[in-house]
């Protein structure tokens, strides 16, 4: 069941990231086309070349993101933006704001999920590196633009606007996702953790507690009545010649027997009070709060309903019997000898004839 999980996850996480792998490269079309007009008119005939290849190159990569690796398209992306970012700024000059988009390549650098995170580092170290470079660069008196273009001052700043937006919603989307996978990781392992804790917890046939769970209530029980001295009792019941219940009716309606007691135990015992599978057909009940005659009145109780149910194996139908072992505790016994007491009294109950209730 838990590969299961795992797998319908693994699927949708993969498809989540798809659509947002698609999404952001039809981002990219939109803004490479901008940016042939831009140059165009610029006439820089090398930069619109490289934009008109990086439209076409954004179409494959969204045909790509259902069929390659992610890994792979994502690094293509990244060296897309930064080849570009450089190349943009060594045509232009540093203030239409180019190499803004060297920062955005760094939180894209660890959304690509590398098997290594010295990868991402190191992505993001070129990208720092070609950023430093480039402002250095173009700030020395010798450098000259490859294509020097005397817009007016007014026109650089729109163009720096425009990157400067451009970047940000990049940042803006990057964050985003980041956000919804850190939300969506905690809910998964937050449901993942109540699916272990029950697990642990409780037995998978009966869905009543399990041994190590009782231990633990019976523990704090047992704390609890050393401090204030209130008595608490356990019923421990075995289901009468159930070797012979599976022979007869077979080990399927067996455990159907052990499941309808499972329920009628839970259906008809205290608030408060916790129904444990103990062992094979053996259930333990812990009573808090509870004196010797009160536990005793609830054993005779379950003992008859448990008597009066019919069960039906589909060719007969069949009635089983319990016997109970009764033991109260108000802090004289730790709690192993509690249920030793409780499982003698059981089986002193098993020597007398069987179905009924031994304190
Ligand atoms: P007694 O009255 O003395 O308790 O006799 P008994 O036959 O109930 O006791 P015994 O210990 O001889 O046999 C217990 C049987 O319980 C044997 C085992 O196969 C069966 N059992 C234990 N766990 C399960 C289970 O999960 N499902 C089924 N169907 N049977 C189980
Ligand atoms: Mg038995
Ligand atoms: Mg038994």
């Amino acid at each position: 069941m838990k590969r299961i999980l795992d797998n319908i996850k693994n699927t949708n996480d993969n498809k989540h990231e798809r659509f947002v792998y698609r999404l952001v490269f039809i981002g990219c079309v939109v803004v490479h086309f901008i940016f042939v007009l831009f140059f165009g008119m610029l006439h820089s005939v090398a930069m619109t070349c490289f934009n008109v290849v990086s439209v076409l190159l954004y179409s494959v990569l969204i045909y790509l993101t259902d069929r390659a690796s992610l890994k792979a398209i994502g690094s293509i992306a990244y060296m897309e933006i930064s080849i570009h970012s450089v190349m943009a700024t060594l045509t232009l000059g540093w203030g239409f704001g180019f190499a803004l988009y060297l920062i955005c390549v760094v939180p894209l650098s660890f959304y690509i999920s590398y098997k290594k995170i010295g990868t991402s580092f190191l992505m993001s170290l070129i990208a720092v590196a070609m950023f430093t470079t480039l402002k250095y660069v173009t700030s020395l008196d010798w450098f000259i633009p490859l294509n020097p273009r005397h817009l007016s001052g007014g026109a650089v700043n729109a163009v720096y606007i425009g990157n400067s937006i451009v970047s940000f919603i990049m940042l803006l989307a990057l964050s985003l996702v980041y956000n919804v996978y850190r939300t969506r990781a905690q809910n998964s392992l937050a449901k993942k953790n109540e699916i272990l804790l029950e697990l642990a917890y409780t037995d998978p046939l009966t869905k009543l507690s399990n041994r190590h769970s009782m231990y633990e209530h019976l523990d704090e029980c047992h704390e609890q009545a050393l401090k204030d001295g209130k008595p608490f009792t356990i019923l421990l019941a075995d289901i009468d010649d159930f070797k012979l219940i599976n022979d007869i009716h077979g080990h399927n309606n067996g455990d159907m027997v052990l499941k309808r007691i499972a329920n009628i135990f839970k259906e008809n015992v205290p608030e408060g009070a916790d129904v444990c599978r103990w062992g094979g057909e053996e259930v333990l009940v812990l009573l808090p709060e509870y004196g010797l005659d009160e536990g005793a009145e609830l054993a005779d109780k379950l003992r008859k309903i448990v008597e009066a149910e019919v069960f039906d194996s589909g060719k007969k139908e069949f009635s089983v019997t319990m016997t109970f072992g009764v033991c109260e505790n108000k802090g004289q016994y730790g709690v192993d000898k509690m249920v030793s007491n409780a499982d003698k009294n059981l089986y002193s109950g098993k020597r007398s004839g069987k179905n009924c209730v031994v304190c």
